[in-house]
């Protein structure tokens, strides 16, 4: 059994991406730049966008940050997204979701630049991934994608079972296995009898918010698990959606909570502001 370490792979894109960055923006002059803005102070919110903005820094990259209350309108980050659309400095412009209830996230999210849509969270891009030519990919199903290269696994053919359907994670996941060829089936809340579709799995992707939802018995014998679940358990620890211990020495290969798909979200962050820098800067083309 492999323990897929997300940490260590995540580490080693960063590294690989800091070389390309140095190497791009001298030639260039002019580092790629990324935008991050937080509505109001959800703690948890407060540190996700934290590790992004330290980890954009540490990569050569220039970050400006808004940080605006939980009172303001929706009309006044609309404006500042239409700066942020405006300013060549600007590659990547990220909106720390969720948003305060008056906020409408669906306009939010339609006011980025496609271009600039590093979440790949925009009809647009999300048009694109469903077309076959992904340009913006979601950053967390883009990370899982990315794990299963890095250990040479060939989805072609493959059975592979999502289990979760949101627009961040489950769907856009879905259909970048769909493009690899594999054979793609989703559950969700009123999938009946998850358990006689998710051992069908050769690839099983879960993204739930679950603790310990999957077991041996949800799990065929050699399978190969994502487990994208974040949950906090009552002693303050994090786990995933699958339980480990159990299907451990069941499977091929499996991702452990933390240290396994999460870093891999923020360095896939890094990769789609490196490529919408590469976009502005002329040298790929949409
Ligand atoms: P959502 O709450 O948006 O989606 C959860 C999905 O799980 C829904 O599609 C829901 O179905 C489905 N679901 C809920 N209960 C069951 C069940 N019993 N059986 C089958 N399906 C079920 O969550 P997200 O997609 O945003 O996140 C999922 C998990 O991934 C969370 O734990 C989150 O913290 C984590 N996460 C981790 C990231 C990382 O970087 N590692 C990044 C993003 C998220 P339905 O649609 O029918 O309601």
């Amino acid at each position: 059994m492999q323990i897929i370490d997300g940490k260590k792979i995540a580490q080693q894109e960063r590294e690989s991406l800091q070389k390309k960055v140095a190497a791009l923006s001298s030639q260039k002059k002019r580092v790629p730049g990324l935008c991050t803005i937080l509505v109001g102070d959800d703690a948890a919110s407060q540190v996700y966008i934290r590790n992004k903005q330290k980890a954009v820094e540490s990569c050569g990259m220039y970050n400006v940050h808004y940080q605006l209350s939980h009172t303001c309108s929706e009309e006044e980050l609309l404006e500042l997204i239409e700066k942020a659309n405006q300013d060549q400095a600007i590659d990547g412009i990220l909106v720390q979701l969720p948003l305060p209830k008056h906020i409408n996230e669906k306009k939010v999210i339609y006011a980025i630049d496609p271009l600039k849509d590093v979440d790949g969270f925009h009809p647009e891009n999300v048009g694109l991934l469903s077309i076959g030519t992904p340009r913006f990919v979601a950053c967390t199903p883009k990370g899982v994608l990315r794990l299963l290269e890095n250990i040479n696994y060939d989805l072609t053919g493959k059975n592979a079972v999502v289990v979760g359907r949101s627009n961040i994670v489950g769907k856009p996941m879905a259909q970048l296995l769909l493009n690899k060829n594999a054979t793609v089936t989703i559950c969700h809340k009123d999938t009946q009898d998850l358990a006689f579709h998710t051992k069908q799995a050769d690839v099983l992707v879960t993204a739930v918010g679950k603790p310990n939802l999957i077991t041996k018995q949800h799990v065929k014998r050699e399978a190969v698990i994502l487990d994208v679940g974040i949950n906090k358990l009552p002693n303050g620890k994090l786990t995933g959606d699958i339980d480990f211990d159990d299907v451990k020495n069941h499977v091929q290969a499996i991702t452990p909570v933390p240290g396994g798909v999460g870093p891999m979200t923020i360095a896939m962050l890094l990769d789609n502001t490196f490529l919408a820098y590469q976009i502005h800067e002329g040298i790929l083309s949409t």
